[in-house]
């Protein structure tokens, strides 16, 4: 037995943009950047990719992380990852225009101290 589907699937196209490399890697409405890749010397690595599809642009990231191997050290060393990715989901998310300004940075500061 076979099956057709009769759907069609309809993605409207979008422009290229700045920053992606233009080539196989970009779809009808993906794009993608140029892979930057870290490997430090405590081994593992961390591939982070810039992706545009349709409107939202992500940070793709595909890791690697070598673990102990006994179970429990190996659960420990998984939860301290899973603890810090949520942390540095969060850091990222905080990030709004004129976070980065130091003059808005400095007033924020210097608000909390009462200055
Ligand atoms: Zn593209």
């Amino acid at each position: 037995m076979s099956t057709r589907t009769m759907a069609r699937i309809h993605r409207a196209s979008t422009e290229h943009t700045d920053w992606c490399v233009r080539d196989h890697t970009c779809g009808i409405d993906t794009h993608r950047g140029r892979p930057i890749t870290i490997a430090p010397d405590t081994g593992g690595r961390a591939i982070v990719t810039r992706v545009r599809a349709g409107d939202r642009d992500y940070a793709e990231i595909t890791m690697r992380v070598p673990l102990h191997r006994t179970d429990s050290l190996a659960g420990k060393q998984l939860n301290a990852l899973l603890w810090h990715l949520r942390s540095l989901l969060a850091a990222v998310a905080a990030l709004r225009p004129g976070t980065l300004t130091g003059r808005t940075a400095r007033r924020a500061i210097d608000s909390r101290r009462g200055a």
